[in-house]
């Protein structure tokens, strides 16, 4: 079966699907996106998603392509079209096509694609098997909270943690404190049991699975501290996970080398992929999704 992506008011085949040499997404990585993770058939945190995708926009001036509904019917019919139960949808909303000049062109309309694929469902025995991450300096720019296309910086610290032999690398920065992965939040939990993630601000991308698991942590009673953490307390901690739309919650078993705690899932970090899994498949996603209004 083929694939189908929608780009600028058609749905084609994957293959075959493009955009002009002149998108400002191409040219200038003027642009944003959002990955939404298909569970069992329903989108997690679509709202969560739209709100940031508005954030974004707004920071960004760039207009919408279409209306939030619209988006969510061309969204939806991608998903059908590629008959994703569980898998993932990429949107990407750029600035439009417009003869390459750095200022905002005056009259270039947004330019919008949607693709769809299939992965496999939500595997506990997967998420909890424990990887590696790498600690690296935080080269990005000071406006993480946008979720810019221009991902050179995370591509780079990417391909660094693969190079260790790591799945993720964590972002330090100036302070010595840990921002986030370069396409995943990341947690820990210190040897006197705090569940620690950085709070939201300029520098770290507020993510949907983030707010999820903290809304299901507060659920089921589980306090939690939303500060930043340093590299040397992340390789001292009992356990540490990681989270996004496409990790969900991944246990991380070892930092920069060293083994946490037993070198096995912590936990924690176990009995919140349960509340999180629970969480997605009862309620769809996060409630609280004005955090960037
Ligand atoms: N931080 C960064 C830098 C990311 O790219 C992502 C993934 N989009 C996240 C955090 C996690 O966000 P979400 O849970 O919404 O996927």
């Amino acid at each position: 079966m083929s694939r189908i992506a929608y780009v600028n008011g058609q749905y084609v085949p994957h293959s075959q699907a493009a955009v002009h040499i002149e998108d400002r997404g191409y040219q200038f990585s003027d642009g944003v996106y959002e990955v939404f993770a298909v569970n069992h058939g329903r989108l997690v945190g679509e709202q969560g998603h739209l709100d940031r995708l508005g954030h974004s926009l707004k920071e960004l001036r760039i207009a919408w392509p279409m209306d939030r509904r619209a988006m969510m019917v061309v969204v939806h019919e991608v998903q059908r079209r590629n008959h994703v139960r569980d898998g993932l949808i990429y949107l990407q909303v750029t600035r439009g096509v417009a003869p390459r000049d750095h200022p905002f062109p005056e009259d270039a309309e947004s330019a919008l694609v949607v693709t769809a694929r299939k992965t496999p469902p939500l595997d506990k025995a997967a998420l909890t098997k424990g990887v590696e991450v790498i600690t690296i300096p935080d080269i990005r720019w000071q406006r993480c909270d946008i979720k810019s296309i221009a991902l050179l910086p995370n591509v780079l610290g990417k391909q660094q943690a693969r190079d260790a032999g790591a799945f993720e690398a964590w972002q330090v920065d100036a302070d010595g404190m840990i921002t986030e992965g370069t396409s995943t939040n990341a947690w820990i939990v210190t040897q006197d049991g705090e569940l620690i993630t950085r709070d939201t601000s300029r520098a770290i991308l507020n993510g949907i699975t983030r707010l999820a698991v903290l809304e299901a942590a507060t659920e089921a009673g589980l306090s939690f501290t939303e500060r930043a953490f340093s590299a040397d307390e992340a390789e001292a901690a009992r356990e540490a996970f990681i989270t996004s739309s496409t990790s969900h919650v991944k246990a991380v078993t070892r930092i920069n080398g060293k083994s946490l705690g037993n070198g096995h899932v912590g936990e924690l970090t176990s009995r919140l992929l349960d509340l999180y899994m629970d969480f997605v498949d009862t309620r769809g996603g996060p409630e609280k999704t004005d955090t960037w209004n």
